[in-house]
């Protein structure tokens, strides 16, 4: 069975997008690059896991030798937009111009071409499959029809594209986020998530299938988090056969598989 683990750096991306430039959430954001980081990658190292991060082009840029430190590390480094944009509230052009320049900002950092990509949020719009065709990309990770990866149709025509499927079950925000001024607050413990991922892994590694996790250097990175983490990937290390692999890597094994 494959464990696809992915960060999605957005640190203070998402905030930036919505204008919002006080000290406050912005420096939520940077805890990700500043502790959440070399902590996960710390973590990686130790488990010998090559992960994938997904990171927006304006993350990247506010952070000076992040991306080349997961590409020196042995990582996958992804699109995942220009500054967190909602793909669904902007016009085709925009989407397409956002996604071709983070490209080439992530493609000049990394020093490789990225091959994949996830939309912000998951937001994927009735143009993103088309502009994920004209950038070239192998697979995108946005879609959740299944729990192994599938070959994307549109109009019942085969794209070539493969889809790498996430999940908010599998999302460390869907259960951490917080919000002081609406009623939004976490409302499952650490530890309850662990059983939830525990449960995911156990029954994925039952079917030979792939269990990919979606995790946020600001979110997990924290202390009683990361302990999670640590606890999960020593239950997954102690099973036989189990392959850590980049989405990229596990999107290059279901091509070769279908070329058989
Ligand atoms: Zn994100």
């Amino acid at each position: 069975m494959a464990v696809t683990l992915s960060f999605d750096s957005d640190h203070e991306t998402p905030a930036l997008r919505d204008g919002e430039t006080l000290p406050g959430k912005l420096a939520q954001g940077e805890y990700g690059a500043r502790v959440g980081v070399p902590r996960i990658l710390k973590l990686l190292e130790r488990f010998n896991a090559p992960s994938s991060f997904f990171v927006p082009a304006v993350s990247a840029l506010l952070h000076e030798g992040e991306v080349k430190s997961y590409v020196d590390a042995g990582h996958e480094v992804a699109l995942h937009g220009w500054i967190h944009e909602r793909n669904t509230q902007l016009p085709p052009e925009a989407e397409r111009d956002l996604a071709f320049r983070a490209m080439e900002t992530l493609e000049n950092l990394a020093g490789t071409r990225p091959v994949g990509i996830r939309t912000p949020s998951w937001d994927f719009s009735p143009h993103t499959l088309e502009i994920t065709r004209e950038l070239g990309l192998k697979y995108d990770s946005s879609l959740m029809a299944d729990d192994d990866c599938y070959e994307i149709v549109a109009d019942g025509e085969p794209t070539g594209i493969v889809e790498l499927p996430p999940e908010w079950i599998r999302d460390d925000l869907a259960y951490f986020t917080m919000d002081r001024f609406t009623s939004l607050r976490p409302y499952t413990p650490p530890r309850g998530v662990l059983t939830i991922w525990r449960d995911e892994f156990d029954a994925a590694y039952a079917d030979g299938g792939i269990f990919q996790l979606t995790m946020h250097p600001h979110c997990i990175g924290h202390r009683s988090r990361i302990a999670v983490l640590t606890e999960l990937l020593d239950h997954i290390a102690s099973h036989q056969g189990v392959w850590f692999a980049t989405h990229a890597q596990v999107v290059d094994h279901v091509l070769t598989e279908a070329e058989k």
